[in-house]
C-alpha cells in the first residue's frame, strides 16, 4: 500500500485541520481521537510517511521506532494509566479495520476496556 498525501492524519500533520494535541516531538504526534471510545482515547502517530504498523517497524529508523514507543509510555504515565492499565490496538488494513491509512496506535484506558475482540 503507497502512502496517500490526502489521509486525514497527513492533514493534521501538515496543520491543515488542527487536533486535540497531546504530545508531540520531531518523531510522534498523540492527540485525543474525535469520536472517543473510552474515558481517554488517544492516538499516537510517527511523523514519517507510514501506512501501518508492519510498514513502520520494517522501514522505520531506529531513532522513528524508539521514539515511538517512548512517546507511549510517557503519555500512559502522564495520564495516570499505569497502576490500572491499558490496551493498545493497532488495525491493520481490511481484516484489521484500519480507516486511515496513516499508521496510528490507539490507547484506550481509564475504565476495563473489555473483550480483547467481539464475537
Ligand atoms: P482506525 O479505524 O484504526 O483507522 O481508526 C481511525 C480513528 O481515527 C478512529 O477512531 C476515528 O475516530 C479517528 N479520527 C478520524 N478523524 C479524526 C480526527 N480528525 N481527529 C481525531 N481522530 C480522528
Amino acid at each position: 500500500m503507497s502512502y496517500d498525501d490526502n489521509n486525514i492524519f497527513a492533514k493534521i500533520l501538515r496543520g491543515e485541520i488542527p487536533c486535540d494535541e497531546v504530545y508531540r516531538n520531531e518523531y510522534v504526534l498523540a492527540f485525543n481521537d474525535i469520536a472517543p471510545q473510552a474515558p481517554h482515547h488517544i492516538l499516537v502517530i510517527p511523523t514519517g510517511k507510514y501506512v501501518s504498523i508492519d510498514d513502520f517497524g520494517r522501514n522505520a529508523s531506529a531513532e522513528e521506532l524508539q521514539a515511538f514507543y517512548k512517546a507511549i509510555d510517557e503519555i500512559v504515565e502522564e495520564k495516570g494509566l499505569k497502576e490500572k492499565g491499558f490496551r493498545c490496538i493497532a488495525n491493520t488494513r481490511e481484516h484489521g479495520g484500519q480507516e486511515v491509512p496513516h499508521y496510528h496506535m490507539h490507547i484506550l484506558g481509564g475504565q476495563p476496556i473489555g473483550p480483547m475482540v467481539s464475537k
